[in-house]
C-alpha cells in the first residue's frame, strides 16, 4: 500500500489484459493474484471482482446481494487511536449479505441478513464524491452475486 501513488501509471504501457507489478514494475497477467517476478502480491483493489454486480439498478425486490468488504464509504484518519493510525482509510461501508428491498436513485434500501449487518441498511451506490463537512469520502459499494438455499 505505501507504495501506491508513486509510480505513474503512464510510464509503463499496459495492453489489455495486463497489470504492473508496483514493487518491481513488471508487467503480469491481470488474473495474476501475486508478481510472478517478486511475489507481491496485488490489491484486491486491481483485481476484478468475480461475480461483481455492474447493474446493481436491475436488482429485483427481494433478491439478495453480498457488499464486498473494504468498498463503500470511508474517511482517512486524523489522528491516532487505539483501532487506527494518521493517514489510514477508516471503512464506513457494510459488509455482509443483504436483501434487496427497495432500489433507489443513489443506492439500495437493503435488509441486512446476519447478526452483524440485521436491519434496514441504505447502501450507498452514487458517485464518488466527499463531503466538504464530514471529510467522509462518498465511494460505490462494490456487490457481488449470492445464492442463498431456500429451506423448503
Ligand atoms: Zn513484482
Amino acid at each position: 500500500m505505501y507504495m501506491e501513488n508513486t509510480i505513474s501509471k503512464n510510464t509503463v504501457k499496459l495492453n489489455r489484459g495486463q497489470k504492473l507489478c508496483k514493487t518491481c514494475m513488471s508487467v503480469n497477467a491481470a488474473r495474476q493474484m501475486v508478481c510472478k517476478t517478486c511475489n507481491s502480491p496485488f490489491s484486491s483493489k486491481s483485481t476484478p471482482v468475480k461475480n461483481q454486480i455492474n447493474n446493481w439498478k436491475n436488482l429485483e425486490k427481494d433478491s439478495y446481494f453480498k457488499v464486498v468488504q473494504g468498498s463503500g464509504p470511508y474517511y482517512i484518519a486524523s489522528k491516532d487511536s487505539e483501532s487506527h493510525k494518521v493517514g489510514e482509510k477508516v471503512c464506513m461501508g457494510y459488509t455482509g449479505v443483504f436483501k434487496v428491498v427497495k432500489v433507489e436513485e443513489n443506492g439500495i434500501l437493503s435488509y441486512g441478513l446476519s447478526n452483524k449487518n440485521a436491519g434496514y441498511s441504505f447502501i450507498y451506490m452514487g458517485p464518488s464524491k466527499t463531503s466538504k463537512e464530514t471529510g467522509i469520502k462518498m465511494e460505490p459499494h462494490k456487490l457481488v452475486k449470492v445464492k442463498i438455499r431456500k429451506r423448503t
